[in-house]
């Protein structure tokens, strides 16, 4: 006697659907990755951001992972540290730091979570 496969909660076409969503999820995230190291940024755990009134500060920028800022393509929303405010800030391409610059930048981090 043939064994019956066992239902599932989710159909099968579902299933694909979720499957595609998630292969598309991690493809933008791979595109946003590389166009940002293609860029000059340095995106993971130190990357230079400015804010919107030109403070310098290193946050965890790690593309589709983001808990405490709201992201908006290249620019997120979140605390700066240095202005202590809510604002907008963008990543700063290293090649316009020089060493003195990114290193005042990394004595300013933002909370330890991407
Ligand atoms: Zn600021």
């Amino acid at each position: 006697m043939p064994k019956k496969p066992k239902p599932t909660a989710v159909p099968a076409v579902r299933r694909k659907r979720l499957g595609r969503a998630v292969v598309g999820a991690i493809g933008m995230i791979a595109l946003e990755t590389a166009y940002m190291r293609k860029s000059g940024y340095a995106v993971g755990l130190q990357t230079a951001v400015r804010c919107r009134a030109g403070h310098l500060f290193t946050t965890i920028w790690i593309p589709g992972a983001s808990v405490k800022a709201v992201r908006l393509g290249p620019v997120r929303l979140q605390w700066c540290p240095v202005g202590r405010h809510f604002t907008s800030v963008r990543p700063v391409k290293v090649a316009e730091l020089t060493d003195e610059v990114q290193e005042a930048a990394r004595l300013q981090h933002d909370a330890r979570i991407p």
